[in-house]
């Protein structure tokens, strides 16, 4: 059975060195008495910003999901069921949930958040645009940014997991996009194939504050926020009245040591902006409307997703890594196994 293991506690940017592979046996079957247990197979793993922070040293602070030194990483992936020691699974079911990053797990039965029903879809999709993210930028869209057709969206790190999507849903709410992307390719990604009205790559931009002024002259409505930092700050001083910045993630920081400074935060007050984080576990209840949502836009072609494909579990590390130099061009898959 190998596995993805950390090595130690990571501060600054991880790195690939910080983790191994280790290669150990496993029965595949359940112990005894292994009630709400299920024992699987892991398919397709899914590469999160949010694990650098499980990488750390949790200092005393209370983290259940905390990544442990020697012991496996920990995430969002497909898995095919072996055998169940509970009622709601049974062996072949295909689920996605929190699993081990390793080929067999044997994980609670409680870390599955939904067996998968439609299949008509490439089963990766579970890890992206049908799974965390996909719900992510639904969430975070249409119930924190409360979109108005016509309005003005801006979107960071947009042609990601998450940004694509959101991306394509403001442009199917009759709204103006624009996307902002490190790279030529991503640029070219963003109003080539997710129809961004405008894109714009922020490496090679000096002022951020005019490029903002040029494509938005009467302002932003809503910010997606996914980097934090600079982008956050000049933002800010090109956001509308009662403008609302749900606040999704701030990539941007994850590895400082020392946080950036914002220094526009007074302009909250004078554009009486809503600014507001949220988590989308707080919305998995919204999963069946999500899905009666977008799987006919899938199938109909409306909605595309693009996936970055690492193949095997060796890649895991530097797939990891390269989410936070911008390796990645859309979502950032690592496959295992393909059933
Ligand atoms: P992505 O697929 O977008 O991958 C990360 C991307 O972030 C990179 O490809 C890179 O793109 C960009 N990036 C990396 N470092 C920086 C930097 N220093 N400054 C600006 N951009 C950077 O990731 P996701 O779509 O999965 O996640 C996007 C955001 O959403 C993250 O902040 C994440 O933490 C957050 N998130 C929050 C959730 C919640 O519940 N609140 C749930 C899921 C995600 P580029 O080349 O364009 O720089």
């Amino acid at each position: 059975n190998k596995r993805v293991i950390l090595k130690d506690y990571v501060s600054g940017f991880p790195k690939e060195s910080d983790m191994t592979i280790v290669d150990s046996t496993i029965t595949l079957q359940l112990p005894e008495g292994s009630d709400n247990v299920v024992l699987v197979k892991n398919l397709y793993l899914s590469c999160d910003p949010y694990m650098r922070t499980l990488m750390s040293n949790p200092q005393g602070s209370i983290n259940p999901r905390a990544y442990t030194p020697q012991s496996p990483i920990a995430g969002y992936g497909v898995s095919k069921v072996l055998e169940s020691g509970h009622k709601d699974y049974k062996e072949g079911d295909l689920v996605w949930g929190i699993t081990n990053w390793e080929e067999y797990s044997l994980i609670p039965a409680a870390q599955i958040h939904f067996k998968i029903v439609n299949k008509d879809v490439p089963l990766s999709y579970y890890t992206g645009i049908l799974g965390m993210p996909g719900m992510t930028a639904y969430a975070g869209f249409f119930e924190v940014g409360s979109p108005k057709k016509g309005e003005n969206v801006f979107v960071s790190a947009a042609s990601g997991a998450v940004g694509q999507l959101v991306g394509q849903f403001a442009k199917l709410h009759g709204c103006y996009v624009v996307g902002s992307a490190g790279t030529k390719e991503k640029v070219d990604l963003l109003k080539n194939k997710f129809g961004y009205d405008e894109a714009i790559n922020y490496k090679e931009e000096q002022d951020l504050n005019a490029v903002l002024k040029r494509h938005f002259p009467e302002g932003i409505d809503i910010y997606f926020e996914n980097v934090g930092g600079k982008t956050l700050d000049a933002v800010l001083l090109n956001m509308r009245l009662n403008g609302r910045i749900p606040v999704c993630g701030m990539i941007s920081q994850y590895n400082l040591t020392e946080h950036e400074g914002v220094t526009n935060l007074a302009h909250i007050i004078y554009k009486r902006i809503l600014l507001k984080g949220f988590i989308v576990v707080d919305f998995y209840h919204l999963y069946p409307k999500f899905l009666e949502f977008v799987l006919p836009h899938i199938r109909e072609g409306k909605v595309v997703y693009v996936e970055d494909i690492a193949e095997g579990l060796e890649k895991g590390p530097e797939a990891l890594v390269g989410i936070f130099k911008g390796r990645n061009v859309g979502k950032q898959v690592l496959v295992v196994a393909r059933e």
